[in-house]
C-alpha cells in the first residue's frame, strides 16, 4: 500500500482497511465499531509553517491529511462550498481574547452551532464519495440529535440531489428554540420526528436501524442505503481537527504564544466527538499541554477519566445544556481504541461488557495514558454563574455550554495553578438558549416571566446590544412543517414510511 494513502478500519476487527470515501458512505462499520484511520496522519510541515493561512486553506491542509482518497481539486471545491457566506465572518471561527482566556468562536454557521463546522461540508464530501465508491445509491442519513446536530444536519442536506434526512430528536431533552428550528425545516427530502424518550433512546435507536438486516436489505431492494451524519462518521470528525489548528495560527499570528508554546484546550462535552477532534489534533503535532473535558450534571465522563470507570448506569438529567445531556458518550469507543493500543478484542470486551452491564473499567495501563485529558463538572447554578461572571467582568456573551467549559476550566486553573494559555471552544450562540442567558445576567429576571423563549430572543438583543443572529431571527413565527412523534419502538415505522418503502 501506498504509505502516503490514509485507510480507515473498524475499531472492532482487523478487517482490511478501507478508503476515506467508503467510511464515509458507511458511516459505521458493519460489527459495530467506528472508522478510525489505520495510522494517525502527520503534519506535512511544522505548525508555525501554516501561519498567513486563511480558514479554508488551512481547513484544505489539515483534511488533505486524512481524506488522501480525494484530490486536491475535490477537496477544495468542497471547502469552498461549505465556508462561504452562510459563515457571517470570513474568519469563519474567529478566536475572542476575554481576560486571560481565548474563546474559540465555533457557531457562526446556518445555525448557531458548532455542528455547521463539519455538517456544512459533509454533503458535499459525501455525494462526492457516493460517486466514487461507484453505489449509484441514493443516501438516506439517519440521524439522532441533542438538540444541534439535527438542525445543521438538516440545514446542510436540505434538497441535496440523490439524499434523504430523517432526524429524531428527544422530546423532552432539546430547547425550545432547536426544535423550532428543526420544525421549521424546508425541503422536500427533510424528514423530522420527536420521540418519547431522551437523547440515548434516540441514538440507540438509530444505531439499531443501522444493524437492522430486514431493514438494510429493503433499502438496497429500492436503491438506497444509510449513512450517519452523527459524529460517529469520521466525516464528521475531520473538518473539526482543522478548527484546533486555526485557534492555534491565530494566537500566534496576534503574538499571544511563541512558536511550539502548548496551549490547553477545554471542551463542553456530551458525545465526545469535538474534544476527539481535538485529541487527533494533538496527536497529529498540535502543541497541546491538557485536553480539558467538561460535563453538565451528566458527569459520566468527569467520573469516568477520574477513576477509570465508566457507568452509565444513572438517571439522565435534562439540564439547560441539551447538546450535553448524554450517557452513552459513542466516540469515547475511539479513545478508548488508543488507550488499549488498538486492540480490537480487548475494546470489543469493555463495549459488550458497557452493553450488558452498563459499565466497564480500564486497565492501570489505558488509566496511564489518560493523563492528556483533565475532566471536570458544573453544575447548573454553577453554570448559571458563569454566564453571569463572564458578561460582567470581560462583558462577553456565552451560551449554557460553554459557560460550563468556562466553569470547569476556573476549577482546572485552581486546582492546578497551570497558567498555559488556554482555548474555550465556544460551542453555540446564547441565542440559542435565551431563556436560560436572561436569568443569568439579568438584574431582574422576574421581569421576564411572562415570555417564551422566542420573546426572550428579542428581550435578550435588547438588553445585551447584540444583534440576534440572522438565522434566528423570526424564528418564533415561521411556519411548522413537521409534526410528528413517535415511541422508540416504531421510529422503524417512521423510517420506512418517510421513505415509502
Ligand atoms: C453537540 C454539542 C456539544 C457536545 O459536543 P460533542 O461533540 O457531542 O461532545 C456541546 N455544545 C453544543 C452547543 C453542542 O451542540
Amino acid at each position: 500500500m501506498d504509505p502516503e494513502q490514509i485507510y480507515y478500519k473498524s475499531t472492532r476487527s482487523n478487517d482490511a482497511g478501507i478508503t476515506s470515501a467508503q467510511a464515509i458512505v458507511k458511516g459505521m462499520a458493519p460489527d459495530g465499531g467506528l472508522y478510525v484511520p489505520e495510522a494517525m496522519p502527520s503534519l506535512d510541515m511544522p505548525v508555525c509553517c501554516y501561519s498567513g493561512m486563511d480558514y479554508p486553506e488551512l481547513a484544505y491542509k489539515i483534511m488533505s491529511r486524512f481524506l488522501t482518497d480525494f484530490t486536491e481539486d475535490e477537496l477544495r471545491q468542497c471547502i469552498m462550498k461549505a465556508y462561504d457566506e452562510k459563515f457571517d465572518t470570513p474568519l469563519v471561527a474567529p478566536v475572542v481574547k476575554a481576560q486571560d482566556v481565548f474563546f474559540l468562536e465555533l457557531f457562526h454557521g446556518a445555525t448557531c452551532a458548532f455542528k455547521d463546522m463539519a455538517l456544512s461540508l459533509l454533503p458535499h464530501l459525501l455525494t462526492l464519495a457516493v460517486q466514487k465508491s461507484g453505489t449509484g445509491r441514493e443516501i438516506v442519513i439517519l440521524t439522532a440529535t441533542s438538540g444541534d446536530t439535527g438542525k445543521a444536519a438538516l440545514e446542510s442536506f436540505s434538497n441535496v440531489p440523490g439524499t434523504k434526512i430523517i432526524v429524531f430528536y428527544p422530546s423532552k431533552g432539546v430547547s425550545l428554540v432547536q426544535e423550532r428550528q428543526m420544525i421549521t425545516q424546508e425541503g422536500a427530502n427533510t424528514f423530522v420526528c420527536a420521540i418519547e424518550g431522551n437523547f440515548d433512546d434516540a441514538q440507540t435507536g438509530v444505531k439499531e436501524i443501522f444493524g437492522d438486516m430486514d431493514l438494510n436489505k429493503k433499502l438496497d431492494a429500492n436503491n438506497m442505503m444509510f449513512s450517519s451524519a452523527n459524529s460517529i462518521n469520521i466525516g464528521r470528525l475531520i473538518p473539526q481537527v482543522a478548527y484546533y489548528f486555526n485557534a492555534y495560527i491565530r494566537l500566534l499570528e496576534k503574538g499571544e504564544i511563541a512558536e511550539n508554546e502548548e496551549i490547553n484546550i477545554v471542551v463542553p462535552t456530551g458525545n465526545f466527538g469535538n474534544i476527539l477532534a481535538a485529541y487527533f489534533a494533538k496527536t497529529m503535532g498540535l502543541p497541546v499541554n491538557k485536553l480539558i473535558c467538561a460535563s453538565n450534571e451528566n458527569n459520566v465522563l468527569y467520573d469516568f477519566i477520574n477513576t477509570g470507570v465508566y457507568n452509565r448506569m444513572r438517571e439522565l438529567k435534562l439540564t439547560m445544556s441539551p447538546s450535553m445531556d448524554i450517557l452513552i458518550s459513542s466516540n469515547l469507543e475511539r479513545l478508548i481504541y488508543e488507550l488499549c493500543d488498538r486492540d480490537p478484542v480487548k475494546l470489543s470486551g469493555l463495549f459488550s461488557e458497557l452493553a450488558d452491564k452498563g459499565v466497564f473499567e480500564i486497565d492501570e495501563e489505558m488509566k496511564e495514558k489518560l493523563s492528556d485529558f483533565w475532566g471536570g463538572y458544573a453544575t447548573e447554578k454553577q453554570t448559571l454563574n458563569a454566564i453571569s461572571e463572564v458578561y460582567r467582568n470581560h462583558n462577553y456573551l456565552i451560551d449554557t455550554h460553554t459557560a460550563v467549559a468556562y466553569y470547569v476550566y476556573r476549577e482546572y486553573a485552581e486546582s492546578t495553578s497551570d497558567r498555559t494559555k488556554t482555548v474555550i471552544a465556544a460551542t453555540a450562540s446564547p441565542f440559542k438558549f435565551p431563556g436560560s442567558v436572561i436569568k443569568a445576567i439579568s438584574n431582574n429576571p422576574s421581569e421576564y416571566s411572562g415570555l417564551d423563549e422566542f420573546g426572550l430572543l428579542e428581550k435578550l438583543s435588547l438588553l445585551t446590544g447584540i444583534e440576534v443572529p440572522a438565522p434566528l431571527r423570526g424564528i418564533g413565527s415561521k411556519k411548522i412543517l413537521h409534526n410528528n412523534y413517535c415511541t422508540i419502538d416504531s421510529m422503524k415505522d417512521f423510517v420506512t414510511r418517510s421513505l415509502g418503502i
